[in-house]
């Protein structure tokens, strides 16, 4: 271009001039850039520029504003300087320069064209970042027709690129760490013909993909080599005769994400085992050449996901314990349904009783498992609810008859709980802990007399005992109420069974408090011996012609009627047999 063009009072100094003092004005801190920066953008043949940053929600945005020779009749144009953007972000062009919606030639108006510009790249640079930031909801929408969905029981705090076991369904595909875990899972779920396992990738992406997304295998390749090192070494070891199923993780400012690929077996290509001898580049190659890649959605089955959507914190202690649950009637089954819920990786239900009818108004199963036993009718329940629980295992049998044949399950328990409701177990269980004396946490849980109130109690070693707490019938030593006649304990007609009238709500009480300490427990918010009471409402225990006991009373706050938690100290008590051996 002559220069004579661009000469003092020339258009294009005038309104060089102009920009360079808008910018001052309004964009500042602003410097002029140098030759050698304007000759980076080949090609474009620039010849001003200025370097602006830019406040945006509070962080400060890197920008070149420039010209080439035909201004102000060519459009103002605007680069982001922000690492290297390009082939990442869509509308930008190599050296970061955005190709921005509106293109208005500054001769219309200069400080219109100007704004308008700066205006235009500070929203398509907050566009790209939220795409990134919701990069699953836009890979969603993106995922090619007729795909099949991924689960995945993948750790996705394991960010190192690995071969992972994929096992493909009817209706999804299975991802996870090893042919075991899937197996486990998809037996849980009641999944009988499991076969043809076979190896995926698993690689985490450090930065997140934004459209447009991998179309062809190379693309795949490409953002596996900016974006995943080591990643591609994996994926050339893996068979070339199998589709092969992908998952990428990505973090972003909203949490950690999945996002699935398949990649066809290489079309017209005999596979032939001996094929996968191959040289990974010759893998490569055949699969940039012939093979299809499809995208689809990834949805976490793992347990860090259903178990708090990542972020419980407790979770790594609780999928580190086995609960050993003793008695699974009403309070027992609700409060192993509760810690599976929470999280706990095993459990171990033991109980030698069927379901009956009059169970299920307050049993975490329901008619459907009549005639069942209890333990193992739970267990089943479990399975399916918790697939990805570790170990359930159900003994049709007495607390007694399992130690007598499996001690080592005792052992290994990382904490016991005991729903007997029937003092002639929990009182052996109490002795067997006595005797025992170590600190393996047993968690009683019991309720009083017409459910009014309800106890956890924590204990671990010899003393105190649970019989410092209850007496040699199994009532508290301390009442929490008082009955003029027969304690509430009523005759069910017919079998002469003995049953306390309590509701599904007392229980839903007596479960939380109980699960609560469980939890307190494995976490070390509650150390053993601990005796927390969940004490109804005042109302409530008149209606059932019962009283408070003073001691109750004592710890009642005054003039409350209501129902409230509280703790009670647990002593030696100086009377039992374990506080006697003690002497
Ligand atoms: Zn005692």
């Amino acid at each position: 271009m002559p220069d004579a063009l661009l000469d003092s009072r020339s258009e294009f100094d005038r309104a060089k001039l102009r920009l360079g003092l808008w910018l001052r004005d309004n964009a500042s801190p602003t410097r002029v850039l140098t030759r050698d920066e304007l000759s980076r953008y080949e090609g474009h043949r620039f010849v001003a520029g200025w370097h602006l940053k830019i406040e945006r929600a509070g962080v400060s945005e890197p920008f070149d504003v420039l010209i080439n020779g035909s201004f102000p009749y060519s459009p103002i144009r605007v680069a982001y300087r922000f690492q290297d953007v390009y082939l990442k972000w869509p509308h930008v062009e190599p050296g970061g320069l955005l190709c921005l919606p509106r293109r208005t030639a500054a001769s219309a108006g200069l400080e219109i064209a100007a704004a308008g510009a700066i205006s235009d790249a500070v929203a398509l640079v907050g566009q790209c970042q939220e795409l990134r930031r919701e990069f699953l909801s836009y890979w969603g929408r993106s995922e090619h027709k007729g795909t099949t969905r991924i689960r995945s029981l993948l750790d996705t705090a394991n960010r190192r690129p690995r071969q992972i076991a994929v096992w493909s369904g009817a209706d999804y595909t299975l991802v996870g760490e090893s042919p075991d875990q899937l197996l486990g899972w998809l037996r849980n779920t009641g999944e009988t013909k499991v076969s043809g396992i076979v190896r995926g990738l698993f690689a985490y992406l450090n930065e997140p993909p934004i459209p447009p997304f991998p179309d062809r295998p190379a693309d795949l390749f490409a953002v596996l080599r900016q974006r995943a090192p080591n990643a591609i070494s994996v994926l050339a070891g893996l068979s070339i005769i199998d589709k092969t199923t992908i998952t990428l993780e990505a973090s972003s400012r909203s949490g950690d994400g999945l996002i699935g690929m398949t990649l066809s077996a290489p079309n017209n290509f005999d596979g032939f085992r001996e094929s996968n001898r191959l040289r990974p580049a010759a893998k490569l190659a055949l699969w940039q050449m012939r093979s299809e890649l499809r995208r689809t959605t990834v949805d976490r089955f793992d347990a860090a996901w259903v178990h708090g959507r990542g972020f419980n914190k407790q979770l790594p202690t609780l999928q580190a314990a086995t609960a050993l649950v003793i008695g699974c009637g009403s309070l027992g089954s609700q409060v192993a349904f509760r810690l599976a819920q929470a999280g706990i990786s095993g459990t171990v239900l033991v109980d030698p009783d069927a379901l009956s009818a009059a169970n299920v108004g307050r049993h975490a199963l329901g008619v459907v498992s009549v005639t069942l036993n209890k333990a193992k009718a739970l267990a089943d329940r479990l399975r399916g609810q918790f697939p990805h629980m570790l170990r359930i295992e159900d003994h049709p049998m007495s607390w007694q008859d399992l130690y007598g044949k499996h001690p080592e399950i005792f052992a290994e328990a990382t904490l016991i709980v005991a729903c007997l409701g029937e003092w002639a177990s929990d009182g052996q269980l109490a002795e067997w802990q006595v005797r025992q004396g170590t600190a393996k946490p047993i968690v009683y849980g019991w309720l009083d007399e017409f459910g009014v109130a309800s106890h956890a109690v924590a204990l671990a070693g010899a003393t105190p005992a649970l019989g410092c707490i209850l007496d040699g019938e199994g009532s508290l030593r301390v009442p929490e109420t008082l009955w003029d006649s027969d304690g509430g304990v009523t005759t069910e007609p017919a079998c002469g069974t003995l049953f306390q009238p309590y509701g599904p709500v007392d229980l839903a009480q007596a479960e939380v408090l109980v699960s609560r300490l469980c939890i307190d427990v494995l976490t070390g918010r509650a150390k053993p011996p601990c005796h927390r009471v969940y004490a109804g409402s005042t109302a409530q225990l008149k209606e059932a012609g019962g009283n408070w006991s003073d001691e109750h009373l004592a710890s009642r706050p005054t003039r409350f009627e209501g129902a409230f938690e509280y703790e009670r100290p647990v002593r030696p008590c100086g009377r039992c047999r374990a506080c006697q051996a003690l002497r």
